[in-house]
């Protein structure tokens, strides 16, 4: 039985956010201005902006109005209780701590779990992750099914981990040199792509036989809730909520980035199932965060966080949050665009390597293709490639190139119409048609590291 998809959004527009238009003459100044770095864009001189879908959600009439009955006072605010009740519920985990954003849980989580020379083992660790296993000297590992890192397998589930190779790598580093596994849902890197309820439960499995505790990052936990709905036999009958706490009941905790499925624009948390391993989390979180009813966040910041995680599990709302994602992903894949397959959660991804295949990756097709994109129509998207994973021996002086050369279009949720998207789509495939004609870009200044953020281009 095919899912039926809404035809439109189930909610209509009450409070409008004007957006300048611009000209291209206007934009062609202003990208040089910004030295072709479409980081370096004021957001006001975008049009339809996927840079991230983190934090620019669209809140609801039910969390702005939250937002009016927060309670400011420091300890014990009553929209802590209720949002430590709306996670229990959700999770069915015993303990919440509140962060002011997802890095903070996941500083947390490593600053208890990981030692150094300890292996962490993940689907795929998010950049943030990666970097808190690696500054605790804990040494992160990816164990994703081969067809996840495939950009034309349709494999319904390409978040999954490879369970012989999670197994494997525990048995050769021995299972007392192993810290934690966290599995990442919807998996963010491959681009959103989600992990089945079978998967979580047979890395269940192996964290019991190895007695290793196991985790989620849940920061597209009901897009993933959602993907399980619509491809996984036995659950096409089941609430969203059903099955977010069945994927919840097989992990020892998670951490969450509220910026996501939280449908609010700051804002994060942390659960755990072991007492002693919540206390020392509260004590670390009074350290870097604030109080244990606060956490990072303002009374009126927990209610919106409440209410928007009950939102995000409405059926209506998630139906129609992927029906648009793939409404922009589809059209361009129509017109023979290389999009990468199938189209995940919560965002498109282009191949540049067959979009610009005359394009080496050491002049930068991403970023090449971003500068166009933004002349075109005013569209920011983000280039995942050279520029921000590959780089230059330091001793060898050799070019070190990333295994992928992608550009990502993150939809913000319930922020821009199906109008929007064809702009989007419609630009794409007017660079696609004149794709021969385009060059690429050089680096005329770089800073020492993370050089994608504020990097200076040119055109070749
Ligand atoms: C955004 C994100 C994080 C980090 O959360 P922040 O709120 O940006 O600190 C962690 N994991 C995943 C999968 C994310 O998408």
């Amino acid at each position: 039985m095919t899912y039926q998809f809404p035809e439109a959004e189930p909610y209509r527009i009450k409070v409008v956010e004007p957006m300048k238009m611009t000209t291209r003459s206007q934009r062609e100044r202003i990208l040089k201005d910004a030295h072709y770095n479409i980081f370096n864009v004021r957001a006001e001189d975008v049009y339809v902006d996927l840079l991230t879908d983190s934090g620019t959600s669209a809140m609801s009439q039910d969390q702005w109005a939250g937002i009016m009955i927060g309670d400011e006072s420091y300890a014990g605010c009553r929209n802590w209780f209720h949002l430590q009740e709306t996670i229990q519920d959700i999770t069915g985990h015993k303990y919440v701590v509140p962060t002011h954003q997802g890095r903070p849980a996941e500083n947390i989580l490593t600053m208890i779990h990981i030692r150094p020379g300890l292996s962490a083992l993940s689907n795929m660790f998010f950049d943030s992750t990666h970097a808190h296993v690696e500054t605790k000297g804990g040494i992160p590992r990816d164990c994703i099914i081969d067809e996840g890192l495939d950009g034309e397998s349709d494999h319904p589930f390409k978040g999954n981990v490879e369970i012989d190779k999670l197994e494997e790598h525990i048995k050769r580093v021995g299972r007392e040199q192993v810290a934690l596994i966290l599995v990442t849902v919807t998996c963010n890197n491959n681009g959103g792509q989600p992990v089945s309820m079978a998967n979580l439960h047979a890395v269940r499995a192996v964290a019991d036989k190895y007695g290793l505790p196991f985790f989620l990052d849940a920061a597209r936990f009901a897009e993933n809730a959602f993907f399980i709905k619509l491809r996984e036999p036995g659950y096409a009958d089941k609430s969203l909520k059903e099955i977010a706490r069945e994927m919840f009941s097989y992990v020892d905790g998670c951490t969450m980035s509220s910026k996501k499925d939280g449908l609010v624009n700051i804002g994060g948390f942390l659960t755990l199932n072991d007492e002693a391993k919540f206390r020392q989390a509260q004590q670390y979180l009074i350290l870097m965060e604030g109080f244990v009813t606060y956490g990072g966040m303002a009374g009126r910041d927990l209610e919106a966080l409440a209410r928007g995680l009950k939102e995000v599990l409405d059926e209506s709302y998630m139906a129609n949050r992927v029906r648009q994602v793939r409404y922009l992903g589809n059209q361009m894949l129509d017109a023979g665009v290389p999009v990468f397959k199938p189209i995940g959660g919560h965002c498109v991804l282009l191949d540049m390597k067959r979009f610009l295949p005359h394009i080496p990756q050491d002049e930068f097709p991403c970023e090449a293709f971003c500068a166009e994109l933004y002349l075109d129509s005013g569209t920011r998207a983000i280039g995942l490639g050279q520029l921000a994973f590959g780089g230059v021996d330091n001793e060898t002086g050799e070019v070190i190139y990333a295994p992928l050369e992608v550009v990502r279009m993150a939809i913000p949720r319930r922020v821009y119409t199906d109008n929007h998207m064809d702009v989007v789509a419609r630009s794409v495939i007017r660079i696609y048609e004149r794709r021969d004609s385009m060059r690429g870009v050089k680096i005329t200044w770089q800073p020492e590291a993370l050089r994608h953020f504020t990097a200076h281009l040119a055109p070749l």
